[in-house]
């Protein structure tokens, strides 16, 4: 691949766009909180083609305020949390960052502005990526403002920076450096942290008098999302979310799921891997992922989960000897 290509495949890479270069999307429209359990809430993300993603994010209510997990990447999923949070009269007491990729923690920029008294409970992963992925992302949208000074996509590129330049927002005030329960607002979680999987750290939230397990990007549709991961291990260490009790599990793209979903697509994850390590074609791994998930991915979002996993990560991602970040095991 040319230095343009490989730059322009970097760039692209964590947006999950393999496809047109992504755009910034204007203030949400279509989202909204809808209630899956007793005081918690739950907040779409929004993954189409040719865009950049917003991740979900849930909100829990705590003895004097809400914790929220995940902020989503635009301004208009942030402006969906504040909007709620406004509405309920009680404050924004905690955050909860699943993991440092920018569909998810963008919105912390706004909400720590609004309410800067807040929490934040994180992996310590994202201060590695500061000077890492997010700045090696940074210098790569800079070339490209530098050389497609006319792009539409400009202003997209424009906001990335910002965002990647308000990376101080990202860093935990209490650092999730290892699994256990944590009350936060008087409310008791079980945290966990994987870090060979996804993106180096990411933790997972399970709600106890509830049920509902928010798993991050460890659960992803259309499909997994392979940008940063270590594909072996995060299949793996999808066995340990099957001994939290969970009823309810959030994904961090798509929408909440009972636990013979979890199990379909745990078992549709290690057939991929499979089919990606044997001779079949790209189109039908593909075939045989949609095949596996069945209704997890609706019919009209088949299209874009043929053009992520055929068109971008099984060539790139899962075959031929891709580049895996350091924290992924030899
Ligand atoms: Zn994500």
């Amino acid at each position: 691949m040319s230095l343009r290509g490989r730059c322009l495949a970097a760039v692209l890479s964590l947006l999950c766009a393999c496809v047109p270069l992504p755009k910034d999307v204007p203030a949400a429209t279509d989202k909204s909180a809808r209630r899956i359990a007793k005081d918690v809430y739950f907040i779409p993300g929004r993954f189409v083609a040719g865009e950049q993603p917003d991740g979900t994010s849930v909100l829990l209510r705590g003895r004097t305020g809400w914790i929220v997990i995940d902020t989503g990447r635009h301004a208009g999923h942030a402006e969906t949390i504040e909007a709620f949070v406004e509405g309920s009269g009680a404050p924004l007491v905690a955050l909860v960052n699943t993991h440092w990729h920018l569909d998810h923690v963008s919105g912390n920029l706004p909400l720590r502005a609004t309410h800067p008294r807040a929490e934040v409970h994180a992996s310590t992963q994202v201060v590695a990526e500061r000077n890492g992925f997010l700045a090696r992302y940074r210098t790569q949208l800079e070339t490209l403002l530098h050389e497609r000074v006319d792009d539409p996509q400009v202003p997209a590129w424009r906001n990335e920076i910002a965002r990647i330049d308000g990376a101080r927002a990202f860093e935990p005030t209490h650092p999730v450096d290892t699994g256990g329960m944590r009350t936060l607002d008087g409310r008791p979680l079980r945290l966990g942290l994987q870090r060979e999987a996804v993106s180096g750290g990411d933790v997972w939230v399970f709600d106890p008098g509830t049920r509902v397990l928010v798993a991050g990007d460890l659960v992803t549709l259309p499909v997994p999302l392979l940008d940063t991961a270590c594909p072996g291990t995060w299949a793996e260490g999808l066995a340990s979310l099957e001994g939290v009790p969970f009823e309810v599990l959030v994904p961090g793209h798509g929408e909440p799921m009972g636990r013979a979903g979890f199990q379909r697509y745990r078992a549709a994850f290690r057939g991929l891997l499979a089919c990606a390590a044997g001779p079949g074609s790209d189109a039908a791994c593909t075939d045989a992922w949609l095949a596996d998930v069945g209704d997890l991915v609706p019919t009209a979002q088949r299209a874009h989960a043929r053009q992520l996993l055929q068109g971008y990560y099984l060539p790139q991602r899962l075959r031929g000897r891709p580049e895996r970040p350091a924290y992924c095991p030899p």
